[in-house]
């Protein structure tokens, strides 16, 4: 049946090292919310790289903007300027809070910069950042270190000093860890990795108030919230809160790898020539997909469709709720990202619901060890959504 994903999975499996527990799919085309497998199975994606490829796969006019970069100029040293890259700064500095951008390749290496900006814009001593617990920043050591999961630090220890974990939603425990060495306070607007977990308006703006009280420094992780991933082109415009330094990555380059952290005038002078760093951050194919997928997310009715969508989406995932309640306990997310909570006879059938609307053709994930996580294209069709939802059903009934 599955002749030629068999054969790659075979050559893959004999090479690669074993850190990833892929699913028995090799990829070759994919197309809005489509991808085709290499037998030519079809699959509905409401996945999209982990909330990457923002705008579907092969938009036509990303696609264009890739092609016509990559026929003009693909790389050179950050020591000198290049027109896509600045077009891009200007756009974020253009719809954000921030003055100042810095590009790096990915979300980790982001926050990594984010870190490093924290440190060295704050007085000598304060070096220490506070995150919380069930956060997710990354799988590099600094940033693993941030990451508020101790599956992740497991056989990697000694963690990098100068990183410590809050309890969620917890203002009094936070305010009581801060010390004279504490320098920021990194969070997730809404914690993806584990289980779509948004953190409520009050919380977050207790947090700010924390961090002008004691003089921190407060940095969002937007890599996954980003990118009109929540209806408003970044999170942090509809809490009422406004981060001093935030991190953009996953839906940035709609699937080419760039990540970005931002920041105001001020703070960005820490970061003084010679002080950081990426060869490739910025790079002109990679910046010119960003801008074509920017202009996009900021035409006129983009981010309402999106967030019209997306509260269509979240009503017929209400809907599966009282039938299912043996599986299903709740419905949590914002904008086009969305989690069915599992009960706890739920929970030890993740995986296996995983797998079943797989080989259905619907690629879903189990975040968090709590809840099914769904994140579409934005350009997700109610008819889309309506597919899923039908599946979803098929397979929760065979419980
Ligand atoms: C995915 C993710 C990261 C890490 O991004 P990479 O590009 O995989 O390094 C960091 N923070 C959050 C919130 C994420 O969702």
């Amino acid at each position: 049946m599955s002749v030629e994903n068999e054969k790659i999975k075979q050559r893959a499996d004999a090479v690669f090292v074993g850190n990833y527990n892929r699913n028995p799919a090799a990829f070759v085309k994919g197309e809005g919310c489509r991808l085709i497998d290499a037998d030519g199975r079809e699959y509905l994606d409401f996945l999209s790289g982990i909330a990457v490829c923002a705008l579907g796969h092969c938009h036509p006019a990303v696609t264009e903007a890739i092609r016509r970069q990559a026929g003009e100029l693909v790389h050179v040293s950050n020591l000198f300027y290049t027109g896509p890259q600045t077009e891009l700064a200007e756009l974020l500095v253009a719809h954000t809070f921030a003055d100042k951008v810095f590009f790096a390749n990915s979300g980790a290496e982001a926050n990594e910069a984010a870190i490093k900006l924290a440190r060295i814009a704050s007085e000598p001593g304060r070096y220490e950042i506070i995150s919380l617990e069930g956060s997710f920043h990354g799988r590099t050591l600094a940033t693993v270190a941030a990451t508020g999961q101790t599956k992740f630090h497991q056989g990697f220890e000694p963690m990098p000093e100068g990183f410590v974990h809050a309890p969620f939603g917890n203002l009094m425990v936070l305010d009581n860890m801060i010390t004279d060495n504490t320098c920021a306070i990194l969070c997730e607007p809404l914690q993806g990795e584990s289980g779509v977990r948004p953190l409520s308006k009050e919380y977050l703006q207790g947090i700010r108030a924390l961090c002008d009280r004691h003089g921190l420094l407060l940095i969002f992780d937007e890599v996954q919230t980003g990118m009109g991933r929540t209806g408003t082109l970044f999170a942090y415009e509809q809490l009422g809160v406004t981060p001093d330094i935030m991190t953009v990555a996953k839906g940035l380059g709609n699937g080419l790898p760039i990540g970005a952290m931002l920041t105001t005038r001020d703070i960005a002078r820490a970061l003084a020539p010679g002080t950081h760093a990426s060869t490739f951050g910025g790079n002109p194919v990679a910046a010119a997909a960003a801008v074509a997928t920017l202009e996009i997310m900021l035409a006129e009715g983009f981010l309402a469709g999106v967030r019209e969508r997306g509260l269509y989406f979240s009503e017929q995932l209400q809907g599966l709720v009282p039938r299912f309640p043996n599986l299903l306990s709740g419905v949590r997310g914002l904008g086009m990202i969305w989690a069915l909570v599992l009960t706890e006879a739920g929970v030890v059938r993740g995986t296996e619901l995983v797998r079943k609307m797989f080989d259905r053709g619907y690629l879903i994930n189990f975040a968090g060890n709590s809840a099914l996580r769904f994140v579409p294209p934005l350009i997700v069709t109610a008819g889309e959504i309506d597919r899923l939802i039908a599946a979803l059903a098929e397979v929760f009934a065979e419980f």
